[in-house]
């Protein structure tokens, strides 16, 4: 199988091989080391500012994003929020089952974030921004600069979905003063689903330590208490984090945030070029190196194109939800892939493209 989705992603060997182990018990020095281990790669490969911590969640990402609204938001709040898809309109859907008074910045699919978005809430009393860096579901980077001078000005709380923008596009901590990062397992960290990160910088710390919420299995303040003796509260995925800690070493290894984001870069950028001529157009105006959203020409389906490549060739690439479905599909840039592999992905897209127009 040839991975293009964009989460379970493709994973290198060293982490499959991981996989094959038995798991251990946990409550040991040794998976404390390993735990303690994670927190502080995660924190160096995030840029955090000193004094952050990051807690490992047994749960999607989905988990990660809820523990964030519950624990570092309130009634006393007035978010704003982006919403320019399905990411995005999650956060809408987390602010409003929690009751944390917000105003949506709604986006087309692919549309950019500029200035004008934001007028409307200077000097509105805006106290927490929310936004997904990159939202996969239309493959679109937002001018996080932008943002993050917004909440510079405003001294609004600034919280990062950045699931699939961590590794694959910039989002240093210190330098956007990102309160609250977000990240899971299984977009450009590579591994198997089932792991989330929350990391806290200091203003993170001192709103979960205010916060007094009311729930047991995400109680940022507990996992953070335990993080410090590199324990969880409750069993996490042993295995995924075992599978983390190679992976995270990998990382570090091979030349940090910056080795990795160069790799992302030109490995999107590979694929772009590689689709030069094919009926396809690019859907978002400031594409992620992340993932590619692809519109499909007339009388082309896009979820046949997935299907056929699935089934005659063993590749994967996305397929779009909702709307989408028929027109746009998804081609991501995350994990253990190279530019042989978009090679191989193209020559086989040409095939299915071939044969769809002799109507076989
Ligand atoms: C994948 C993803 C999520 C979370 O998805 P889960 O299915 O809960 O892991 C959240 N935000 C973004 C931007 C994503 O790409």
């Amino acid at each position: 199988m040839l991975n293009f989705t964009v989460g379970p992603v493709q994973m290198s060997e060293s982490v499959c091989r991981l996989g094959a182990d038995q798991v251990p018990y946990f409550r040991t020095p040794e998976f404390s080391q390993v735990m303690l281990e994670n927190e502080r790669m995660l924190l160096e490969l995030a840029s955090a500012p000193a004094g952050s911590r990051a807690v490992f969640l047994t749960a999607s990402s989905t988990g990660a994003m809820e523990a964030s609204v519950m624990n570092t938001l309130s009634a006393a709040d007035r978010a704003l929020v982006v919403d320019g898809g399905s990411f995005g309109h999650r956060f809408v859907q987390l602010l409003e089952i929690h009751g944390i008074p917000h105003e949506v910045i709604t986006l087309a699919p692919g549309e950019s974030l500029r200035t004008e978005h934001l007028a409307p809430y200077e000097g509105a009393g805006i106290t927490a921004f929310l936004i997904n860096a990159d939202e996969t579901s239309t493959g679109t980077f937002y001018d996080m600069g932008l943002v993050a001078d917004f909440c510079a000005r405003e001294d609004a709380f600034f919280i990062v979905d950045a699931v699939s923008a961590f590794l694959t596009d910039a989002v240093p901590m210190d330098e956007l003063g990102i309160d609250v990062l977000i990240t899971g397992s299984q977009k450009a960290l590579a591994v198997p689903p089932g792991v989330s990160v929350v990391a806290l910088a200091p203003r993170g710390l001192d709103r979960v330590a205010a916060s007094g919420v009311r729930c047991m299995y995400f109680n940022l303040a507990d996992a953070l208490k335990n993080g410090e003796r590199g324990q969880t509260p409750f069993t996490p995925a042993v295995g995924i984090l075992l599978q983390v800690n190679q992976r995270l070493r990998d990382l570090v290894e091979a030349g940090g945030t910056q080795a990795e984001l160069k790799r992302a870069a030109a490995l999107a950028a590979d694929f772009r070029e590689r689709i030069q001529g094919m009926p396809f157009t690019l859907l978002s105006e400031s594409p992620a190196n992340g993932v590619t959203a692809l519109a499909v020409g007339e009388g082309i389906s896009a979820k046949e194109l997935f299907s056929r490549l699935k089934d005659e060739h063993g590749i994967w690439i996305c397929p779009n939800g909702g709307e989408l479905a028929e027109t746009v599909f998804r081609v991501g840039h995350m994990g253990a892939l190279t530019p042989a592999d978009n090679e191989a992905l193209v020559t086989a897209l040409g095939q299915v493209l071939s044969a769809l127009e002799a109507g076989e």
